[in-house]
């Protein structure tokens, strides 16, 4: 019997099972668990020490290992410029790396006396690059001490998000987070970013909830051993409240020079994340779509 009219189909047939078997395996792929960071994620939290020739350089090989395509470097009081040649020294590292490494930039809150001589100098730190502004430690002051408060004026009207620092000693709050909440009033149009050991030290008792609730300009990263700490504890109640504010959560780790030491733990976000029971979507927005919608990556 002659199953093929000519040669060619004959040859044509197999091939055309062959196609029929991969889309058939193709249609069941988004069946198949993606991982939700394989299109990359952001590390919001990073500390380098940006006026050293190759700091951005070990920033980028660490990003590339761990798959972020993005991170976002604060200055610390070791780490910023201490003069016009280091400042241009760090201008040009981070226009080295632009569109992978970005900055924000700080001033201290005794440096300054009034709004507007801060705002001068957040005005030139934007022009120059700068997103944000942070990390601010607010040392020895309550959250919504004049000193403070002048700045994040100074951050409202210059358009910077904050990022900020929370412990006993520096942005000091009671438990209920009385002072940030005014804080947070006062400046309704600034993004405050929560970190550190006071924040996450509420977490259990459910005041970080209560509080990105009840403050649609409050957003929180997760990193540094106090996020990831507190994080871990219940991993049912994360898992929750990652879902209620799936759009005020930013992933970050808290790195810095220090993470390049011998004896460094890894940070534990990447593994913490992993192995959370959120859906796909929540992890995506918390790995990166949120920072991509807050500083317009
Ligand atoms: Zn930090």
């Amino acid at each position: 019997m002659k199953i093929f009219k000519n040669q060619n189909q004959a040859v044509r047939n197999p091939i055309t099972i062959l196609r029929s078997i991969v889309f058939f395996y193709a249609g069941l792929l988004p069946m198949v668990h993606a991982d939700p960071a394989a299109d990359g994620i952001i590390d919001t939290h990073w500390h380098a020490m940006a006026c050293q020739d190759d700091a951005l350089d070990q920033v980028t090989s660490w990003m590339e290992e761990k798959g972020v395509i993005h991170a976002i470097v604060h200055p610390l009081g070791k780490s910023r410029p201490k003069n016009d040649v280091e400042r241009r020294k760090m201008l040009a590292h981070f226009k080295a790396h632009d569109g992978r490494i970005e900055r924000f930039c700080i001033i201290k809150p005794n440096e300054v006396g009034s709004i507007e001589e801060a705002v001068k100098i957040l005005e030139t730190e934007k022009r120059d690059g700068a997103i944000g502004f942070g990390e601010h430690y607010g040392e020895g002051l309550m959250f919504d001490a004049p000193a403070n408060m002048r700045l994040f004026a100074a951050c409202q009207k210059v358009g910077l998000p904050i990022m900020f620092h929370m412990d006993d000693k520096q942005n000091k709050d009671t438990a209920d987070f009385k002072h940030l909440a005014h804080a947070l009033d006062s400046y309704p149009k600034t993004i405050f970013i929560a970190h550190g050991p006071n924040w996450w030290k509420r977490f259990g008792s459910s005041n970080c909830d209560r509080m990105l609730s009840e403050h649609t300009n409050l957003y929180a990263d997760i990193s540094a051993g106090s996020g990831a700490t507190a994080l871990s504890k219940d991993r049912t109640y994360t898992a929750e409240f990652m879902q209620r504010h799936r759009k005020k959560l930013l992933f970050g780790t808290d790195c810095g020079w220090w993470s390049f030491r011998k004896n460094a733990k890894p940070a534990p976000q990447f593994e913490l994340m992993r192995t959370l029971d959120i859906p796909d979507d929540v992890k995506i927005d918390i790995y990166r779509g949120n920072a991509q919608r807050l500083f317009g990556f």
